[in-house]
C-alpha cells in the first residue's frame, strides 16, 4: 500500500520510480551542492536502495572525494541532458538520494532539515519549525525516529 513517486531528467531519457517515504529530506546548503547544481540549495530526499528503481534510461557516474573528509559521493546524470538525478555517499550507506527537484511533483514530500546553513545564501530564510544545522547532519536521528 505504500505510495509511488516517479520522476526524471529534463530531457526525458531517464526515469525513476520510489516506493514509501524518503528516510529522510533535506535542503543542503554546502558550497558542495551549491557548485554541482549551480544554485543556492541542494534539495535531496534519500531512500533505501531498494525502494527505488530506474526503469528507463542510462546514468553516467562522477565519483567525488570530500576535501574536507575524504569520503566519496557518486552522483549520477543523465549523459545527454546532464540533469543529475541521483547520488549514493559514503556517510549513508544503504541509502540513496533523489534530486528532488526532479521529482514530477516536487511538493508530495516535506524538507524537516536544513544542513549547511552556514553557508546558505544570506537572502534564504529557512522556515520557522524546520530543524536547522551549520554542518551536516548525517550523525543525527532520521526523521521517523524523532
Ligand atoms: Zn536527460
Ligand atoms: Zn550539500
Amino acid at each position: 500500500m505504500s505510495e509511488v513517486h516517479e520522476g526524471g531528467c529534463v530531457c526525458g531519457a531517464v526515469r525513476y520510480r520510489v516506493r514509501g517515504q524518503p528516510v529522510v529530506a533535506m535542503a543542503c546548503h554546502c558550497r558542495f551542492c551549491q557548485q554541482r547544481l549551480g544554485t543556492a540549495f541542494a534539495l535531496v530526499a534519500y531512500f533505501d536502495e531498494k525502494n527505488i528503481e530506474f526503469i528507463q534510461g542510462q546514468l553516467n557516474l562522477y565519483e567525488h572525494h570530500s576535501d574536507e573528509s575524504g569520503r566519496w559521493l557518486k552522483m549520477q546524470f543523465c549523459p545527454r541532458c546532464g540533469t543529475t538525478l541521483t547520488h549514493i555517499a559514503e556517510v549513508r550507506p544503504g541509502l540513496r538520494a533523489i534530486a528532488a527537484g526532479t521529482f514530477d511533483d516536487p511538493d508530495w514530500f516535506k524538507i524537516e532539515r536544513h544542513l549547511w546553513v552556514r553557508s546558505k545564501r544570506p537572502w534564504v530564510q529557512i522556515p520557522a519549525g524546520v530543524a536547522e544545522f551549520p554542518q551536516g547532519s548525517a550523525g543525527a536521528p532520521a526523521a521517523k525516529s524523532q
